[in-house]
C-alpha cells in the first residue's frame, strides 16, 4: 500500500483503485454507508444524499457515492455534521405523502386524522404494504427520526392500480430514481423517466399513461429495486409480510436461461417471486414470465391424473393403465413401421435432468435418434 492510492475512512488508512467512490471503498472495507438512490450495475447520481460524509478540507459534505476517491482524503462517515444531515434528509422524505408506518410523527387525533385518511387512498385498514420490508423505515429507526407535521406536502397524483402486475403509489415515492435507472440502464426498456419538474416531480411513462399503456413490458425490476412501498406487486399487496413467508432458491422453469429466483412461499403457496442478487445468469433481474407468471403453480385447472381419451372424450385414468397404453402403442408403431418411424419431442421448460432422460429413453427404448425440443412445450 502507497500513500498515492490510499485514503482514511473513520481513521483507517484504506487502499483503492483508479475510478473507485468513497463509497466503493467504505463498502469493500466493511464501512456501512447508508444509500437509497444508490442502484448497482447503474451510474451513480448522487440524489438522495443520503450517503453524504464529511471530507477534510471540503466546504460541503460529499454524496459517497458519487465523488472518486482521491489520494490523501480523510473522511468521517457517522460525523455529528453527516448524521445532522442524513436526520434532516429522512425528516422530509417521511414528511411527503402518506408515509403511514409507525415512524410517522403524529400525536392523537391528529394521527387518527391521518390514518383514516391513508387508508382511504389504500382501500385498506391496515399500514403500508412494505411496512417492515422498507429502507426509509430501517433508517428512520436507525437515526431515530420521525415526520415533522410543520413540514408535512401531500402529493397530488393518484395511486395507479390499472395495471396487471405493478401498483404504483406516488404517494410513497421519495424519488430516489431507482426505477428509472433500472428501466432504462439495467433492462434497456426505457419505459418510464422523471417528469414534471421543478417542485411537482412524478415518475413518469411516455405522455403519463399508466404502464400497462406504455412501452413497460412488467419485468418488475423497477419493483425490485424500489425501496419504498411506492411500486408493489399487485397480487402481493396486503397479502403478505416478508416475516410470514419462506424464501425457496431455485431455478426458473420457463426457459433454458435458468434465472435464479426465490419462491416466496406462504402457508404452502407461492406468493411472491424474486430474483437472487448476485447469482448468475441474472443477477436479480427477471421477465415478466418468471417474475409474474406464477399463478399457474396452484391454478385448480392443472391435471392431477393421466387422461385417455375414448370415443372423442377425455376420462381420467390411473398411470399404470396410461403407462401400459402408450408403451403398447409405442411398441406396435415400433415393430410395424421401425424405430424410425417414432420421435420424441421434449420442452425447453424441463429440467436438465429430464431432458437428459427424455434423449435417453429415446435412443436407448424407442432406438431412435428423433429427440428434439420445443421452446413452446
Ligand atoms: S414506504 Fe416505508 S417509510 Fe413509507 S410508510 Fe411505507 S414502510 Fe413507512
Ligand atoms: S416493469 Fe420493467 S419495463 Fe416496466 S417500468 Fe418497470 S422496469 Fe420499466
Ligand atoms: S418509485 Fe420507488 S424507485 Fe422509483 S423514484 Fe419512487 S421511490 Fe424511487
Amino acid at each position: 500500500m502507497t500513500a498515492e492510492n490510499t485514503i482514511m475512512i473513520n481513521g483507517n488508512t484504506l487502499s483503492f483503485e483508479p475510478g473507485e467512490t468513497i463509497l466503493d471503498v467504505a463498502r469493500k472495507n466493511s464501512i456501512d454507508v447508508p444509500t437509497l438512490c444508490h442502484l448497482k450495475r447503474a451510474n451513480p447520481t448522487g440524489v438522495c444524499r443520503i450517503c453524504v460524509v464529511e471530507v477534510e478540507g471540503a466546504h460541503k459534505l460529499q454524496a459517497s457515492c458519487a465523488t472518486p476517491a482521491v489520494a490523501g482524503m480523510v473522511i468521517l462517515t457517522e460525523s455529528n455534521k453527516v448524521i445532522e444531515a442524513r436526520k434532516l434528509i429522512i425528516q422530509l422524505m417521511l414528511s411527503s405523502g402518506n408515509h403511514n408506518c409507525a415512524i410517522r410523527g403524529h400525536a392523537g387525533d391528529d394521527w387518527t386524522a391521518f390514518q383514516l385518511q391513508v387508508q382511504k387512498s389504500d382501500d385498506s385498514d391496515e399500514l403500508c404494504p412494505v411496512w417492515g420490508d422498507c429502507q426509509l423505515q430501517d433508517l428512520a429507526y436507525r437515526y431515530q427520526v420521525s415526520s415533522d407535521p410543520m413540514l408535512e406536502t401531500q402529493i397530488p397524483y393518484p395511486m395507479e392500480t390499472v395495471n396487471p402486475f405493478i401498483v404504483r403509489d406516488f404517494s410513497r415515492c421519495i424519488q430516489c430514481g431507482r426505477c428509472v435507472q433500472a428501466c432504462n440502464e439495467v433492462q434497456v426498456n426505457l419505459a418510464i423517466d422523471f417528469g414534471y419538474k421543478s417542485g411537482a416531480t412524478k415518475i413518469v411513462a411516455a405522455d403519463d399513461k399508466p404502464l400497462k399503456d406504455s412501452d413497460c413490458v412488467f419485468c418488475g425490476e423497477c419493483v425490485a429495486v424500489c425501496p419504498v412501498g411506492a411500486l408493489v406487486e399487485k397480487d402481493a399487496r396486503y397479502k403478505v409480510r416478508p416475516w410470514e413467508t419462506q424464501k425457496v432458491r431455485t431455478t426458473c422453469t420457463y426457459c433454458g436461461v435458468g434465472c435464479q429466483i426465490y419462491l416466496h412461499v406462504k402457508d404452502n403457496q407461492v406468493v411472491k417471486v424474486t430474483g437472487v442478487e448476485d447469482a448468475l445468469p441474472n443477477h436479480g433481474s427477471l421477465c415478466v414470465k418468471g417474475r409474474f407468471g406464477n399463478d399457474f403453480i396452484h391454478s385448480p385447472e392443472r391435471l392431477q391424473t393421466p387422461l385417455i381419451k375414448e370415443n372423442g372424450n377425455f376420462r381420467e385414468a390411473s398411470w399404470d393403465e396410461a403407462l401400459d397404453l402408450v408403451a403398447n402403442k409405442f411398441s406396435r408403431i415400433k415393430n410395424e413401421y421401425g424405430s424410425d418411424s417414432l420421435g420424441l419431442l421434449t420442452s425447453a421448460r424441463i429440467t436438465n435432468e429430464e431432458n437428459y432422460i427424455a434423449q435417453k429413453f429415446t435412443r436407448a427404448t424407442l432406438k431412435t435418434n428423433n429427440v428434439d425440443h420445443c421452446a413452446r412445450l
